[in-house]
């Protein structure tokens, strides 16, 4: 029987209705600013997305463009800007920045109070100690997939192929701290299927299209697929769709599974933001 299909888009409409009813409660508009250096087309449509979204909740964005060629500091100097400006409740710096700038360090300049995308050290180690406050956008969009399931978290074993600080390593540690079994793979793992057959819980954060095939996925898992490919001018995931959602329990679709979700948890990190 072929998995049922997690619809990311119809639960971040849903996510974005209920973020409306609360806004009617706060007196003011909630802000949210999106550093972007450079002109990376991809970045610049995630981006425009992201504008979108705002303005169908009624927040005010805006987006600061900064030159590929200028120094660490000049970017730094932007986010020190945006964190004591009052106007502005959630600052984003959009990924991934040019090779010659410390990303982790921009990261560290933001203040806790306005990391959107739960990144900087503060709200990372509250998530460790598991004090979820400010939770990253993608793996707290992960989560609500899996919640769409119905079926608990608890006790189940979670594979998380990819091991990044944006994706890979919160995800894991926000399943663990919903009691799931976590096993991390990367790209020093040794016999990699034989694991993810284990999995009963699967995400995929690979950056490789198509990476997970049918022969690694167990009958009946719950497939989380993150990846974000273009082949041949088309979108697709870390995971071979059409083969492993005839195995699968349940699956995202790449485009609208994922994708949209991450956009609904910045809508609402940055409401939660403006709310403190
Ligand atoms: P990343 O920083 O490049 O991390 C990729 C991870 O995959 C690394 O941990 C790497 O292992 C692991 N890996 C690479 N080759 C492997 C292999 N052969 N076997 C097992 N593991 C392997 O990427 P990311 O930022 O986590 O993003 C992953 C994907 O998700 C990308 O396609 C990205 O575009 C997408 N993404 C989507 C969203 C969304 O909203 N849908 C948000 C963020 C990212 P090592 O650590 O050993 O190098």
């Amino acid at each position: 029987m072929s998995a049922e299909i997690l619809n990311g888009t119809r639960l971040a409409q849903r996510i974005r209705s209920q973020i409306r009813q609360k806004l009617k409660k706060l007196k003011f508009t909630p802000g949210l600013a999106v550093v972007q250096v450079g002109d990376d087309p991809a970045s610049t449509l995630y981006i425009k997305h992201k504008q979108r979204d705002c303005e169908k909740v009624h927040f005010h964005s805006e987006v600061h463009r900064i030159p590929v060629n200028i120094t660490q500091q000049v970017l730094i100097d932007k986010v020190m800007e945006l964190n004591v400006r009052e106007d502005v409740h959630g600052i984003l710096v959009q990924m991934p920045l040019p090779d010659t700038i410390d990303a982790q360090v921009v990261i560290d300049a933001i203040v806790p109070d306005k990391d959107v995308d739960g990144l900087t050290p503060f709200n990372l180690g509250n998530l460790f100690i598991n004090r979820e406050t400010i939770t990253p956008c993608t793996p707290t969009g992960i989560i609500r997939l899996i919640e769409l399931t119905g079926e608990p978290i608890e006790g189940k074993h979670a594979v998380c192929v990819g091991r990044s600080h944006l994706v890979g390593k919160p995800v894991g540690v926000m399943l663990l701290n919903r009691n799931a079994t976590v096993t991390y793979c990367h790209s020093r793992t040794k016999n990699l299927a034989e694991v993810t057959k284990e999995a009963d819980i699967l995400v995929a954060a690979v950056g490789k299209p198509e990476f997970i095939t049918a022969d690694m996925v167990k009958q009946g898992a719950t497939v989380i697929d993150v990846g974000i490919n273009s082949v041949a001018e088309r979108l697709v995931g870390d995971v071979k769709f059409e083969e492993v959602k005839e195995i699968a329990g349940f699956i995202t679709p790449v485009p609208g599974g994922v994708g949209p979700l991450t956009r609904a948890m910045l809508l609402e990190n940055t409401l939660k933001l403006a709310s403190r």
